[in-house]
């Protein structure tokens, strides 16, 4: 099937066999049956490598709950996640937790970097959690990675609020991972540096080889991934490829004009 650029797509096509997260008919319930909420619907969707997703869609339509069940932060009530080849479901929280260390990075909207470290120490983090000694080089090259080879010895108090989401960028890539995911990385930056904590998560997919996926709000930001999911009531409603933020943001105000009738 040949895609253009902005074209809507039907998203059940979608897995391959070079997935690295790969979402089979994944549901996730809250509550009890008299007051059931369902968070995601049967959701079915794969992430392949060097691709750069940014997941959308009005306030409680799932996205966060997409993420966390994808990162192995929560468990879907039925269905199965599977990362980097390794089936989520059947790994123990021991296991997962150890998955997690090794094989995802996280960026927040917060940041997140402990205080009291240094910018490198904290780069360092991860590998000192998964129990390995640090390789200097690699923490540089990080460092180096995000532009900020000179600010090592820093504590996060002394950096603006785009130097520290540097900072966790730097930690998310360090441990060279097979998914790096983002809950609104860019939500708490103004845009010029939330446009280059953009471009970082574009090279370090495009030129690193690595496979993104973010949740945000923000058309812009959504722009800069290679496609744009669009999630409405706990199901994938449909996807674009390519698209700019003009026709993002027109099929947002579409979206939340549909769940505000559902929800009426
Ligand atoms: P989004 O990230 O798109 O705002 P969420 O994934 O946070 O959506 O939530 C989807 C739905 O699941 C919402 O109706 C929300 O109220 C519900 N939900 C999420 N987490 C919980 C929870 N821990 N307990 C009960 N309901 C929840």
């Amino acid at each position: 099937m040949i895609r253009h650029q902005g074209d809507l797509v039907d998203s059940t096509d979608s897995h391959s066999p070079d997935d690295v997260v790969r979402l089979s008919s994944v549901s996730r319930t809250y509550g009890n049956e008299r007051n059931k909420v369902v968070a995601l619907d049967q959701v079915s969707i794969g992430f392949s490598r060097r691709t750069f997703t940014a997941v959308m869609g009005p306030s409680g339509s799932g996205k966060s709950t997409m993420l966390q069940c994808a990162a192995g932060l929560d468990r879907p009530t039925s269905g199965s996640v599977t990362l980097d080849g390794q089936d989520l479901g059947a790994l123990d929280e021991r296991a997962l937790t150890e998955l997690r260390r090794e094989r995802i990075g996280f960026i927040f909207q917060a940041f997140n970097l402990l205080p009291a470290l240094t910018v490198s120490d904290n780069v360092a983090l991860p590998i000192r959690l998964a129990g390995r000694k640090p390789d200097r080089d690699r923490i540089a090259e990080a460092l180096h990675q995000v532009g900020l080879g000179d600010l090592a010895d820093r504590r996060p108090a002394e950096l603006s609020g785009g130097q520290q989401q540097r900072v966790a960028v730097a930690r998310a890539l360090v441990t060279q991972p097979a998914v790096i995911f983002g809950d609104e990385p860019t939500g708490a930056l103004d845009t010029r540096t939330a446009r280059e904590i953009l471009h970082l998560l574009r090279s370090a997919v495009h030129e690193g080889g690595q496979t993104a996926i973010m949740v945000t709000h923000d058309p812009v930001a959504a722009s800069y991934a290679d496609r744009v999911l669009f999630l409405v009531d706990g199901r994938i409603s449909h996807e674009l490829r390519g698209a700019g933020p003009e026709q993002i943001a027109e099929q947002m105000t579409q979206l939340g004009a549909r769940a505000g009738q559902v929800t009426r």
